[in-house]
This record gives C-alpha cells, sequence and structure tokens, in this order.
C-alpha cells in the first residue's frame, strides 16, 4: 500500500508507555475524536517520583486539553530563589509571578504522582471531549512492524493500529525496533531526590522552605547542585541534589535505588545547615546516576514515532524533559486533527518529526550545558547575555499552531518533487 496516497480516516491509534508522554499523547489525540488504546507494561503499583515544573509551555498544553489543573494540586510558581551555598543567604531572584500575563499560563509546580494519577483519570474518563482511551495494563511491547503498524506483546497478544506512539521512556525498547541504537554515556553527575512534610517542616523550624512558591537553588555552578520546590498545594517539599560521582561511585543502574538521610546530609557536608537537618528527616530518599544521551537520527519510522524521553532523553537541568513530552502530545493533537485531515498518516507523522526534533534537540543540549552551569537555565537567562543560549521566551512563548500551519504549507509545496523523509526509510 501507498501509505501516501492513503488518507484514509485517521481512527485508531496507540500508545506504548503510559507515563506523562504517553498519557498526554492520549489526552490530545481522543480530545481530536480518535479512538486511542494505551498499552502499559505495569499496574502502576510502583508510581514513584517528586516534584515536576510545567513551564507555560507544557502548561498550556493542559489548559488546550481541558485538564482540570486544580485538581492536580499545582503550587503555582511565582519565582526562582537563589541560596549562597554554605550560609543559605539569598542572593538572587527572578520573578514568574507574571507568566500568564506574558505567556498565557501559569508556571506550575506538580508532586509527578498527583500530575500521573490526574493525566491517567482523564485519558480514560467517560467524560470530557472525545471517547475514553482503552488502558491496557501488564502489556509489554516486545516487538514492534512499522510498516504495518503491529505490535507483539510479552504475554503472547498482538495489535495493528494506524499510528504507533512510542512513549515507553528513557530506556525505550521501542527505539531500537525502529531501527536507532543509542549512544549513550555514563555522565559524571549523580542525584539524590528526597521528599518531606509540610508538617514536618514546620516541626523542624523550617516552614519557610513550603511558604515560598518558589524553585530554590544552592549551588549550581559545577555539578553540586540542590533544586527544592514545594508541590501537592504546598503539603510536600522536594528536593533534587546533584552530585559528583566519585562520591560514592554508583555504579548500580536505575533511578530508585533506595539510600538515607544520613547519607544524603554526609554527601554535602559544607551545605547550608538547614538544607542538612531537612534531609536527615526527609522520606523516600532515592538516588541515580546520570546518562547523556546524543540526539538520534530519525524519530519515525513507517506508522510509528518516537514520544517523550524515549525520542530526547536529557538531562533534568532545565525542568523541561516533561514539558518537551506535552509539546509532543501537544503537536500529534494538531496534526491528527480535522484542520489537517487531508493529509496522510506519513504525512502527518513526517512534519511531528519536522516540527518537533530540533525544537527538542536544541532543548536537550541547553539541559546538557545547564548540568554544571546554573547560568544555562532558562529563567536565569536573557536573550541578550549570551548568543545562541535557550531563553525562556523561546520556551514559553512558542505558538505550535501557527508553527506547524507554517511547516504544513511548506511541505506541501514541496512533496510534489521529493519523498517525505520517513517514506526512505
Ligand atoms: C530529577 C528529574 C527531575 C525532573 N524534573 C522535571 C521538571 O521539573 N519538569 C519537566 O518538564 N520534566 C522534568 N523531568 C523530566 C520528566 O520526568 C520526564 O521527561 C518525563 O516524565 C518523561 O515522560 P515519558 O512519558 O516520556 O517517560 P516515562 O515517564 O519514563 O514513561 C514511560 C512509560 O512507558 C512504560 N513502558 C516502558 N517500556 C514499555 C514497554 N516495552 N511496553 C509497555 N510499556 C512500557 C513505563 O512503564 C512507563 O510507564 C525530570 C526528570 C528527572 C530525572
Amino acid at each position: 500500500m501507498n501509505l501516501l496516497t492513503d488518507v484514509s480516516e485517521f481512527a485508531w491509534s496507540t500508545v506504548i508507555g503510559s507515563g506523562l508522554g504517553g498519557l498526554s499523547a492520549a489526552i490530545a489525540l481522543r480530545r481530536t475524536g480518535h479512538q486511542v488504546t494505551v498499552y502499559e507494561r505495569y499496574d502502576f503499583s510502583g508510581e514513584v517520583g517528586a516534584s515536576l515544573s510545567l513551564a507555560p509551555n507544557g502548561s498550556r498544553f493542559l489548559e488546550e486539553w481541558e485538564v482540570d489543573i486544580p485538581s492536580a494540586k499545582p503550587v503555582v510558581l511565582q519565582k526562582l530563589i537563589r541560596h549562597d551555598w554554605s550560609s543559605g543567604n539569598v542572593t538572587a531572584e527572578y520573578p514568574l509571578g507574571d507568566y500568564r500575563e506574558r505567556f498565557g499560563t501559569d508556571y506550575n509546580n506538580f508532586h509527578r504522582i498527583d500530575l500521573h494519577r490526574h493525566l491517567k483519570n482523564v485519558a480514560i474518563a467517560e467524560t470530557g471531549g472525545g471517547s475514553p482511551a482503552q488502558l491496557k495494563v501488564c502489556h509489554r511491547a516486545i516487538k514492534l512492524d512499522p510498516a504495518q503498524g503491529k505490535i507483539t506483546f510479552d504475554n503472547g497478544k498482538e495489535a495493528g493500529h494506524d499510528v504507533i506512539i512510542c512513549a515507553d521512556g528513557i530506556r525505550s525498547q521501542m527505539r531500537e525496533q525502529l531501527g536507532i541504537i543509542p549512544d549513550v554515556a555514563p555522565s559524571t553527575s549523580c542525584c539524590y531526590r528526597c521528599i518531606i512534610s509540610t508538617k514536618k517542616l514546620r516541626e523542624l523550624g523550617l516552614g519557610e522552605f513550603a511558604e515560598n512558591s518558589a524553585i530554590e537553588f544552592w549551588g549550581g555552578n559545577g555539578i553540586d547542585k540542590i533544586v527544592m520546590s514545594p508541590c501537592s498545594n504546598h503539603e510536600v517539599v522536594s528536593c533534587y541534589c546533584f552530585y559528583p560521582v566519585e562520591k560514592n561511585n554508583l555504579k548500580e543502574d536505575g533511578w530508585n535505588i533506595s539510600s538515607t538521610g544520613e547519607n544524603l546530609a554526609a554527601t554535602f557536608p559544607d551545605l547550608d545547615e538547614r538544607l542538612r537537618t531537612l534531609f536527615r528527616n526527609a522520606e523516600d530518599v532515592k538516588m541515580w546516576r546520570l546518562y547523556n544521551h546524543e540526539p538520534y537520527p530519525y524519530w519515525v519510522s513507517g506508522r510509528c514515532c518516537l514520544l517523550g524521553d524515549a525520542a530526547h532523553p536529557m538531562m533534568p537541568d532545565q525542568s523541561q524533559g516533561a514539558c518537551m513530552a506535552l509539546e509532543d502530545a501537544g503537536a500529534l493533537g494538531i496534526l491528527f486533527s480535522t484542520k489537517y485531515a487531508h493529509l496522510s498518516i506519513l504525512e502527518k507523522l513526517q512534519l511531528y518529526e519536522l516540527e518537533r526534533k530540533p525544537r527538542a534537540t536544541r532543548v536537550q543540549e541547553s539541559s546538557r550545558r545547564a548540568r554544571t552551569d546554573i547560568t544555562e537555565r532558562i529563567g536565569w537567562s536573557s536573550a541578550n547575555d549570551r548568543p545562541g543560549k535557550l531563553t525562556i521566551e523561546e520556551i514559553c512563548g512558542y505558538n505550535m499552531h501557527s508553527h506547524v500551519a507554517e511547516l504544513v504549507e511548506r511541505i506541501s509545496q514541496a512533496s510534489s518533487s521529493n519523498p517525505p523523509v520517513s517514506e526512505q526509510r
């Protein structure tokens, strides 16, 4: 079948992986009237995480999809704060409180578990626009036929779909099924994460950390950095604590290795004593090693595309990994809407890659630089202070709808003479 001339109605799509990216894709596509099935390898019993901020470029899509944001218990961020590493004195502040006015949407800080639970409920809800997505847990995809749109699961079942969105995370196995061999190297950084309840913080005399609607930083000039923020309607405070690998030479893989508050405090002997007290009293202390992922040569093959961390794994230092996954989902929602019904499936997927890959790659690269240089982080940047630097305006002021319209126009003019990239694979 020549898929380029196949302009049949796009009605059946599937998503492999129900993380934040996969669930967002399911919501975006159901809102545009499609039947979506989501396959997840687990049953959600082991959901993990700490805080996760969605800058306006991510939060914007939640609003477009009519997701009731307050139900996911956000803290609306008002500023970024920098502290001196040892004394804890405030050295700089950057306001975020005008983001709705400037960029149309708030900068929301969630607990990852709250957001995940809520997106799952929205994706499968009987109410809301479109048909409920079908969620099939305990379905680990093990094989993919990109040309035929066929998936094989470890439980022996098979499924065929018009379009398959591979949102199976940073260690994606589906990526390799699309012929992509990842180029990954261990980074020199490891990270702890921990959470603490506001109640406990108040008992420790550290209630101010829960009251600030801010992301607060210590360090960041080099590998060591602490990133603290409140989430869950200010009921919880979360910390990410980056440190050089030599400190404990963490070899074990995974991002959920348990540790203790004492170990965490001992990793940062000369840090602000208030934080070391917080660490000793923290709950759910986990650690993991970070990896550098080079950008992939392509994201689309046949009827399949990559989305989220499967497509663009990045360092966490721009707080943009999930935002990029939501943007990916937003792009699919736009391209597979009735506005672009005249395009074939392959054309839409080609446009998806064209639209998303350059922007996500740029964020991936700037996240790597921000790992050891906090002045690279959006928010602390201005358009003028360093040529080529990623800025908050570029990230939060982005209008995807008009960019997609431009690309569709461009590709419509070119398609008669050049075959699409994905057809050449
Ligand atoms: C320390 C840290 C802080 C971060 N902070 C932020 C932040 O503030 N803001 C932000 O925007 N981003 C942040 N991120 C990034 C963000 O967490 C990720 O980019 C995002 O969660 C990726 O979502 P995903 O759906 O692509 O992948 P995942 O969340 O990994 O989901 C993948 C899903 O696929 C399933 N799966 C895997 N393989 C299969 C298979 N073969 N078959 C079926 N299912 C499968 C998995 O079980 C999982 O449910 C942070 C990341 C880290 C590490």
